[in-house]
């Protein structure tokens, strides 16, 4: 099988890692000129671990970021709602890592040049359209440099993972707009002194008036952290979704100038931030069809999402696992296509909605509710333990990662 995958991101790179361990060889061209460490953290939990594990990937991402203790959830007061353990220490048979984007990405890509070889990624190969015909595919690419078509390139099947502005989905779906819910988002990294446990995916109040996260994503020799956070506010028009757009301090800090906490001092950890980037929160919404003969969406192409609960990149690496598990298994690559399709679709549809209404952190905009954003004196008496149950537990039931899931899904690719 001559797979061709356009993009050389998260999706592109695991499913090169995943073909090749079936006995393929893939070519993935990617539209960068070169790989730089852009963007901020991103959480993999067990469901996507397992796989990355069965990659012997485990160890590499062990080294460079922090495996996570614990969910916890605090009001806009610094108060505590709830936490509970999360990866391993929750009983999950795999880790739960908090990493920098970069670092992922660069132990995805130091796999694929181990495994498949130097020239596996061929870099400024910005896909343009995709033709076929019965027997093959052909990928038209321009010179990511200067514009200038290149050579086309031709294969068996093409899996387009070239992410949110896929040129190959805008080819099946023309004048589709991204889904914006009226939530823009500002992101950075702080080198801080680690907070609460360590290793605390900790977010803090509600959408309105805002809703900060943070989590370490690396650790230094000093003892110090680096600290990704992220500010989520309710309001504003859509930006550019790029993930490289600098963001300004006066656009956000407002919203948080007195979440002064005597277990993190939100203000100055803005402050001292080495940049800061801003990214609206958008998803586009889920289509019926991401196999087209011989060619297939996979990742944020097939189904982008609201980036909540660490599930953009994870249930990228799973399509990832399933693609090569169906194409290892031979037969008409359309219908394996198709088949993929089928299996990987609906649950992936089912998790852009739920992050849309329903995402992990909306126990803290019930107790906001409950309490008119006003400090409680006792949690309990705010919300029950059932409802607790309930919300933090339905998310990760449709997500897949709950501990019956990610502890028996077996990953089925041939070794
Ligand atoms: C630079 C960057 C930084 C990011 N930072 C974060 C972050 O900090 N936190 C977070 O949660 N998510 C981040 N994301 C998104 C996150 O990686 C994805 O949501 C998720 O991992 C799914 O991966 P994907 O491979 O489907 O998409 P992506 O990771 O977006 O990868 C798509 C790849 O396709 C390439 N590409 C795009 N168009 C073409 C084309 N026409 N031809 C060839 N190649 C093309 C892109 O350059 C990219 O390498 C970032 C994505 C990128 C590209």
């Amino acid at each position: 099988m001559d797979a061709i995958i356009i993009g050389g991101g998260i999706a592109g790179l695991t499913t090169a890692l995943f073909l090749h361990r079936a006995g393929f060889k893939p070519r993935i061209f990617e539209a960068a000129t070169s790989y730089k460490p852009i963007g901020v953290g991103i959480n993999m939990m067990p469901h996507a671990m397992r796989d990355l594990d069965s990659l012997g990937l485990t160890a590499g991402l062990a080294v460079r970021g922090i495996e996570a203790r614990e969910f916890a959830f605090y009001n806009r007061h610094g108060q505590h709602i709830y936490s509970e353990p999360c990866g391993r220490h929750a009983g999950y048979d795999f880790p739960h890592f908090s990493v920098h984007r970069a670092d992922l990405h660069a132990v995805l890509h130091e796999a694929v040049v181990a495994r498949l070889g130097s020239d596996a990624v061929q870099m400024a190969h910005r896909c343009v359209r995709v033709d076929q015909d019965d027997r093959s595919v052909c990928v038209q690419f321009e010179d990511a440099h200067t514009g200038a078509p290149l050579a086309p390139v031709r294969g068996e099947i093409v899996i387009a993972c070239d992410g949110f502005h896929s040129a190959v989905r805008r080819q099946f779906y023309p004048g589709e707009k991204p889904g914006f819910g009226g939530i823009n988002m500002w992101r950075g990294v702080t080198r801080s002194k680690p907070f609460l446990t360590g290793a605390s995916v900790t977010r803090i109040g509600p959408i309105s008036p805002g809703k900060f996260l943070i989590y370490p994503i690396r650790n230094f020799d000093d003892g110090t952290q680096l600290i990704n956070w992220v500010a989520e506010i309710q309001g504003g028009e859509l930006t550019m979704n790029d993930w490289h757009t600098p963001g300004r301090r006066d656009e956000f800090a407002h919203v948080y100038r007195d979440w002064r906490f005597d277990w993190m001092d939100v203000p100055d950890l803005i402050e001292r931030s080495e940049f800061i980037l801003q990214y609206p929160m958008v998803d586009r919404d889920p289509v019926d069809r991401w196999a087209f003969g011989r060619v297939t969406l996979l990742g944020d192409a097939a189904h982008p999402m609201y980036p909540r609960g660490g599930n953009g990149a994870a249930q990228s690496i799973i399509d990832a696992r399933t693609i090569a598990r169906l194409l290892a298994a031979g037969g008409d690559p359309v219908r394996v296509l198709a088949a993929f399709e089928a299996e990987r679709l609906a649950p992936t549809a089912t998790i852009v909605r739920t992050n849309r209404v329903r995402p992990p952190d909306a126990l803290i905009n019930l107790v906001e509710a409950r309490t008119a954003g006003q400090r409680f004196d006792r949690i309990e008496d705010v919300v029950t333990a059932a409802e607790i149950r309930d919300l933090v537990a339905g998310y990760a039931t449709v997500a897949g990662y709950d501990i019956s899931q990610a502890n028996q899904q077996p990953s089925e690719v041939p070794a």
